[in-house]
């Protein structure tokens, strides 16, 4: 079983986290250190640590993901100019929240730079 991080206290509304999604698949909440004018976390409800973890049950979700990451990119009015969204894995991905995550980043241009 794997371990739970923040991220579960933040869909359980144990720690405050400003909410700007959420159903009965995923929640996106602000990224509390913004790499750009929006930066959002869109992940599962469900636990899954690394894109390693993700199998065949998890396509519902992981398709939500993109759909939800299109309306939040609407509403933040970045859809025009473009966005970037990325999912880091493990120790050479960058990733620090073992708790899958993709990362909605946009307002200003990104150039080649990745998040993290
Ligand atoms: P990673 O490097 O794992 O892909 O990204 C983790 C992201 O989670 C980072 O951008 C970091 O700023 C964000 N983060 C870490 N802890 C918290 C938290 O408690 N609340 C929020 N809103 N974001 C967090």
């Amino acid at each position: 079983m794997a371990e739970e991080t923040i991220f579960s206290k933040i869909i359980r509304k144990e720690i405050p986290a400003d909410i700007v999604y959420e159903d009965e698949l995923v929640t996106a909440f602000r990224d509390i250190s913004p790499r750009a004018p929006t930066h959002i976390l869109i992940i599962p409800n469900k636990l899954i640590p690394t894109v390693n973890d993700v199998t065949a049950d998890d396509e519902a979700t992981m398709g939500r993901m993109f759909t939800v990451a299109r309306k939040l990119a609407e509403q933040e009015g970045v859809s025009e100019d473009g966005y970037r969204l990325l999912v880091n894995c493990n120790k050479h991905g960058g990733q620090e929240v073992y708790h899958i995550h993709m990362h909605l980043v946009g307002g200003r241009p990104l150039g080649p730079m990745l998040v993290g």
